[in-house]
């Protein structure tokens, strides 16, 4: 049944912690290593059931692949889970413990904060296992490179009189406003916290409007930065916009809606928001801040390639996205020279502070 699991989802490997003292449960699927160490978020959550977590673990691990295939970086794809409440249950003991799981795997997994962890969380980890992502925001990368996503989408090279509706203004929206605005954008706001869109539109010149009205407002660009499932069957006919590209994952509540969504072009979740992702990849090399924004601004030449490959409507942006995805893993796996092979070391990071 578990193997069945992982063989559809083509996971490569995972790990079963149980630390009896500590209370871990906890459990690392490594999706592919083929273009690299794998990155995935540690979550804590009190999972209903064992089944549950897994079907989570192999999920989240397989979008990781794609999204770091996809954006060109040199990572695979991962994620850990750690069974617990983690108002309750999280301990330090508990962190060292599944940090010295990871360690076991020596470096074949990078762990990150998810939901339910923090980075003081990965510090913790950090002290047991190398290398860990443990410092550093990437919001301000996902927002610069959703703003170049929707350049490319709307093919343009500044966007003065464009008008787009941020849906949420947490650490990812609110950056973007500001990008935004420095363009001479005409910016739309909602947060289900109105004191905050009432901040960020006060702050940066933009227009408040209830959340309710948000998906509904007529714009040229619609930018989910609050949670997934924005486009479902129910609101894809209120929906007032040309392009959809944001920050927030699961955009569409399932894939084939991307088959329905008509003239509005739609930027795959993945592509849009990968720049905080090639943030944590350039921190890991070790390079500068300035290499890093250099980098995320390509964000648009993928979304570029993607809108070309999905043009003649023979496939959806997001199977032209995949599609990319897979073709570099295939032809790194052709060329036989994927990263974990016995003669191949494992890379040291400028994050291991063991060295
Ligand atoms: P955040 O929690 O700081 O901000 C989310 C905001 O959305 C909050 O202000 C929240 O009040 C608001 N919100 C929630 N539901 C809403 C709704 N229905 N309508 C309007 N507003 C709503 O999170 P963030 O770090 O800004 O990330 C935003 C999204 O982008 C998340 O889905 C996250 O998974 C995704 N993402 C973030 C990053 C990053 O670098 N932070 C990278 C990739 C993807």
């Amino acid at each position: 049944m578990i193997f069945d699991g992982i063989e559809e989802h083509g996971v490569e490997q995972v790990v079963f912690g149980s630390d009896p003292t500590t209370g871990l449960r906890s459990l690392i699927v490594i999706h592919d290593t083929t273009l690299g160490p794998s990155l995935g978020g540690v979550r804590m959550w009190p999972y209903p059931s064992e089944a549950e977590a897994i079907a989570d673990g192999l999920r989240l691990s397989r979008a990781m692949t794609v999204k770091a295939a996809a954006a060109g970086l040199n990572l695979g794809g991962s994620a850990s889970l750690i069974i617990g409440d983690p108002g309750l249950d999280k301990t330090e003991e508990l962190l060292r413990a599944h940090g010295r799981f990871i360690a076991s795997l020596g470096g074949r997994f990078i762990p990150v904060n998810d939901v339910g962890t923090t980075q003081a969380d990965m510090e913790t980890i950090g002290l047991v296992a190398a290398p860990v992502c443990d410092r550093g925001d990437p919001s301000p990368y996902t927002a610069l490179g959703v703003l170049c996503a929707i350049r490319a989408a709307l093919e343009v090279t500044d966007l003065a009189g464009v008008t787009v509706a941020v849906q949420g203004v947490g650490n990812v929206g609110s950056r973007l406003v500001g990008l935004l605005r420095a363009e001479s954008a005409e910016v739309i706001v909602a947060d289900v916290v109105a004191d905050r869109a009432r901040g960020v539109a006060r702050r940066h010149g933009a227009r408040q409007v209830p959340v309710e009205e948000i998906l509904g407002t007529p714009c040229d660009v619609l930018a989910p930065c609050a949670l997934g499932e924005v486009v479902t069957r129910r609101t894809l006919p209120d929906l007032a916009c040309r392009v959809i590209a944001g920050g927030a994952n699961n955009v569409l509540a399932q894939p084939s809606l991307a088959r329905e969504l008509g003239d509005i072009r739609y930027v795959p979740d993945f592509i849009a928001n990968a720049g905080g992702l090639i943030y944590l990849e350039e921190q890991l090399l070790g390079h500068d801040d300035d290499r890093a924004t250099e980098r995320v601004r390509k964000v648009g030449n993928v979304v570029a390639d993607v809108l070309a490959m999905a043009s003649d409507g023979r496939v959806t942006t997001v199977e032209a996205a995949t599609e990319l995805a897979h073709a570099r893993l295939a032809a790194r796996r052709v060329a036989g020279n994927g990263w974990w092979s016995p003669d191949r070391p494992v890379p040291t990071y400028s994050l291991d502070r063991r060295q």
